[in-house]
């Protein structure tokens, strides 16, 4: 499900929002210690669109004096989960300098905002609306979330802001075809690999009329999974006639990357690990793909057992962005190995999407730290108090706490590390976002 936050200073009336779509009290989810306890989900079924919410209102509660700072974290929490933000206002109050600092992480996260201006029923508070224009977030709706007024105008803005279902995450159907796409330098065989994939249906299909050379994406079937191809070998037949072979397999490869979950880069296991390659494996990596290496032209190896161990140690040393990434000899000439290529694949993608429970992350946390605890900056003890997978696809982590601008590169590499160890994420881009609270 996508997921909506509600954000903004305290007292304005977020969880009266937070229980007007929810539709029931719910308790607080997590009694865990920190920024968990705090929050509220639920989830929202609202005229059709469906979605997780987030509520930030459980702070309020909780009268400590560090209740800014948490208040604080856990909103940057909320906020990076959020795919929209419904930002409260209190209407009749107008925008206070407390409303600030929230409408500001707001702005920097970049994400669809709703500005909601509370407390309006029966038309009160309309200077306060006027006022919330100067947030710079954009036509504040009037809304009472205790009387239910300004629902419809809510809704609207929320079926915009939304994503679209079928792209969403998080609810993807066992049905949906996975998407692969397999890129390689020019000659890696490619094209044959894909011929043999797709067998003689292929070519009486061909390109169908209304869909350019440059999208043409192939349905298949393995094993009674649905698994749609994107067709770079098309592309290449262009690139020939086109005699800008380099520059078109890199955009063509770009364009392969971004459409697919999975990618699997193809090598010739007779000159592996060229310059091309890894700039191909980086790509891949940068665009957040799930990576399956497959080493093709097996056939043309002499000490197949040999070179499988030669190339695996290359992997680990050359490629520690996706560590532990499957590394699968084959022939596409021969028809070999696909189906072992092919359960990479979806073991890849299932590595990609795996989401952690935010119990298991801290208590990984807690011991990650007292094994090897964050060093001192500057006299200054660099605190990390919280962790939480914020999204999947690749798996995307964040940090909560203090000086974390001050942790070291090797230190946040180690936890990458430890992540990727104890939750069984490899060959996956995985994702370390730093939210500091000082
Ligand atoms: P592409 O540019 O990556 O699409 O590569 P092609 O599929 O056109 O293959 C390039 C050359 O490698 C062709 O001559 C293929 O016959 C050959 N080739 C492809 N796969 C294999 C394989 O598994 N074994 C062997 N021996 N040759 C292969």
């Amino acid at each position: 499900l996508p997921t909506v936050a509600i954000v903004g200073r305290p007292n304005v009336g977020k969880s009266t929002l937070f229980n007007r779509l929810v539709g029931k009290k719910l308790a607080l989810v997590d009694d865990r210690p920190g920024v968990t306890r705090d929050r509220r989900e639920g989830d929202v079924g609202f005229g059709g669109l469906a979605f997780r919410i987030i509520d930030t209102a459980g702070l309020e509660e909780a009268d400590s004096e560090s209740l800014l700072g948490r208040m604080r974290l856990q909103t940057e929490a909320a906020i990076l989960e959020a795919d929209v933000v419904l930002f409260v206002i209190d209407a009749r109050v107008g925008v206070l300098p407390a409303d600030r600092p929230f409408a500001e992480m707001v702005r920097r996260a970049g994400c669809p905002v709703i500005l909601i201006a509370n407390k309006a029923e029966g038309g009160a508070g309309m200077a306060g609306a006027y006022e919330a224009f100067s947030l710079g977030l954009g036509d504040p709706i009037p809304f009472s979330a205790e009387h239910g007024e300004g629902l419809g105008e809510l809704h609207s803005a929320l079926q915009e802001a939304l994503p679209e279902a079928d792209e969403d995450a998080d609810g993807e159907g066992a049905d949906k075809a996975l998407k692969v796409a397999i890129v390689g330098r020019p000659n890696a065989g490619k094209s044959t690999l894909i011929n043999r994939m797709i067998g003689q249906d292929r070519l009486l299909v061909g390109p169908e009329a209304g869909i350019t050379r440059d999208s043409i994406s192939l349905d298949w079937e393995w094993r009674g999974r649905r698994i749609r191809l994107h067709d770079t070998a098309g592309m290449r037949r262009r690139a020939r006639i086109d005699d800008k072979l380099e520059k078109l397999a890199v955009s063509d490869g770009l364009r392969a990357v971004r459409f697919a979950e999975v990618v699997v880069v193809l090598l010739d296991a007779t000159i592996p690990f060229e310059k091309q390659d890894l700039t191909i494996i980086d790509l891949v990596e940068s665009e957040g793909r799930a990576v399956v290496i497959g080493l093709n032209k097996w056939d043309l190896v002499a000490d197949q057992p040999g070179l499988l161990k030669e190339l695996r140690e290359d992997c680990t040393r050359l490629l520690p962005q996706v560590r532990g990434v499957a590394v699968v000899p084959l022939s596409g000439l021969a028809g070999e190995g696909i189906d072992k290529l092919m359960q990479a694949v979806v073991a890849a993608s299932e590595v990609w999407s795996r989401r952690v429970s935010t119990s298991r992350i801290n208590d990984w946390l807690s011991d990650a730290l007292s094994r090897n605890p964050p060093p001192a900056v500057a006299g200054r003890r660099i605190k990390i108090r919280y962790a939480t997978q914020v999204k999947t696809r690749p798996p995307h982590f964040a940090l909560f706490g203090n000086q974390l601008n001050a942790l070291p590169k090797s230190y946040t590499r180690y936890l990458v590390n430890a992540l990727r160890e104890s939750f069984d994420l490899p060959g996956t881009p995985i994702r370390l976002s730093l939210r500091t609270s000082e």
